[in-house]
């Protein structure tokens, strides 16, 4: 598939409305076969820091433009990214190994969070507050200025739009520089942001070294705000080097989602919800089941079911509307769940379903494991992969406890149809999210984010713009 040729393909960098290309490149290959797509951007550290000048002087006038001007243009970019839903799918599939059917749905979801800001555009409400003296109080929501945006492959769309969309809303201009490995479908929502009348450098996307941009980002006066959702690890270093100057951060950093299936749950439902997400993206999403903890009485016929899913999963080129599971992003996250599978059972566990054993290339067979326990590397690191491990449980409270042994509290499940188990669980569970009786959580209209090492800020929902305006207080005195 030549994407080259698809209207929306571009490899060249958008700043301040011009399209840029460097005598330094980046190569993009397809992690279905490792093949060479193309070549974008190595940007030198001077251009990095010229796109911020200008997006500063972008920000003056993006500031002042009314709120409804602007809702209408994110809802221009929301019309074309649906219009071109499945070109950007085909080029997500190609850079990042999703299948198709999958893409076409992460399209959907990214522009959903344009579509959801747009409306939200013209809601950013101050307040004023009663006062015991004889004066007013009032709050203002301004925009907090330039922003700046760190994204990764997992969801090469939303994980932009989530944060480019808010961030326009609220008046705040923003340079966005996304996953080497996935720049191209950046860069074609970028060409449609152009289309949709977003002005020369309010929305800009730049490549080139991640270590280089992350420091200009963080040490950068004119950077208000960075908002970043990759690792726990970078997120961390992202923080500390922005301390000095102070910046306000969201952060949205690893996970590792326990389920938990009681005794009590809709064994068909429960099974449905674990396979939505476990294997989705092949295991890559930061939300997807971890640990999979399942009560004693239905373990045994709960693993016969999963295996029986897990077995019909088809592996194969996302672009084959068949495949329900692609390539690995690259052979680093391929040796990480082999290394999790092997330790798993070196330990004592046992293989239900799948291949302990190496492939070639970035193949990674979908695998079911039981009798897993809380010492196995699995239960503490996130294998973001197509590995399922089912732990067994006796008790609420232990099954709790097993849950909340991490540093991570981004997405959690629970299984039950006890009423009173739910909230009692629910609000037991140390995590920004919990899904009950679903295996689908993520949607425009809630707030997306983790607690913990998991990360700060939320994202989508009422509260998504307030990432990227500030309060201030206005005392009115003396008024009698
Ligand atoms: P990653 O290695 O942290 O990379 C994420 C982004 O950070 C990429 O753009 C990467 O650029 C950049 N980066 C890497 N090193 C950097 C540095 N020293 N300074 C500045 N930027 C740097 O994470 P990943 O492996 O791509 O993504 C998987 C992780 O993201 C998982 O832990 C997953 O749970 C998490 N995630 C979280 C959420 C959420 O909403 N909480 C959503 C999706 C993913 P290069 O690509 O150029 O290296």
């Amino acid at each position: 598939m030549d994407i080259s040729q698809l209207s929306v393909f571009e490899n060249r960098c958008l700043i301040n409305g011009k399209w840029v290309s460097s005598a330094e490149t980046l190569a993009v290959s397809n992690p279905l076969d490792q093949s060479h797509i193309t070549d974008v951007p190595l940007l030198s550290e001077d251009e990095i820091e010229q796109a911020i000048v200008d997006t500063d002087i972008a920000q003056k006038q993006w500031k002042n433009v009314a709120p409804n001007e602007r809702s209408r243009i994110l809802r221009n970019w929301f019309d074309l990214l649906m219009q071109h839903q499945d070109d950007l799918a085909t080029i997500m599939t190609v850079e990042q190994g999703k299948p198709l059917k999958e893409a076409i749905g992460e399209i959907a979801y990214a522009a959903s969070y344009i579509e959801w800001f747009s409306e939200e555009a013209k809601r950013s409400y101050g307040d004023i507050i009663p006062s015991a003296a004889s004066s007013e109080i009032l709050v203002f929501k301004e925009a907090i200025g330039v922003c700046a945006a760190i994204t990764p492959w997992n969801f090469p769309a939303a994980m932009i739009t989530r944060k480019v969309a808010p961030a326009l809303a609220a008046g705040c201009c923003i340079i966005v520089k996304p996953a080497s490995e996935t720049p191209l479908t950046a860069l074609a929502i970028a060409k449609l942001a152009v289309q949709a009348g977003i002005p020369s450098g309010v929305f800009n996307v730049v490549t080139g070294s991640s270590t280089k941009i992350g420091q200009i980002f963080t040490a950068h006066p004119l950077i208000k705000k960075l908002s970043f959702t990759g690792s726990t690890e970078i997120g961390a270093k992202l923080m500390a080097q922005s301390a000095p100057t102070v910046k306000k951060l969201s952060l949205e950093l690893g996970g590792n989602a326990p389920v938990l299936v009681f005794n009590s749950a809709q064994l068909d439902q429960a099974v449905q919800g674990v396979m939505d997400t476990k294997f989705r993206n092949a295991g890559q999403t930061c939300v997807c089941a971890n640990r999979i903890y399942v009560q004693s009485a239905i373990y045994e016929e709960f693993v016969e079911k999963l295996k029986v899913k897990v077995e019909a999963l088809k592996l194969g080129n996302g672009l084959d509307v068949e495949t329900d599971i692609g390539p690995l992003i690259n052979r680093k996250a391929v040796k990480k769940v082999e290394e999790h599978i092997a330790d798993a059972l070196d330990k004592g566990a046992s293989l239900v379903v799948g291949k302990a054993e190496n492939l070639e290339g970035n193949w990674c067979v979908p695998t079911l494991v039981k009798d897993v326990t809380q010492d196995m590397l699995c239960a503490k690191e996130e294998t973001f992969g197509p590995f399922a491990p089912i732990f067994k449980f006796e008790t609420e409270a232990e099954v709790l406890a097993m849950s909340n042994d991490t540093e991570f509290g981004l997405a959690s499940y629970v299984f039950t149809q006890d009423l009173n188990q739910f909230i009692r669980v629910a609000r037991g569970l140390e995590y920004g999210m919990v899904g009950i009786n679903t295996g689908l959580i993520s949607n425009a209209a809630a707030p997306f984010g983790g607690v913990k090492s998991s990360g700060i800020g939320r994202e989508g929902s009422k509260y998504g713009m307030d990432e990227y305006l500030e309060m201030k207080y206005v005392c009115l005195g003396n008024i009698n």
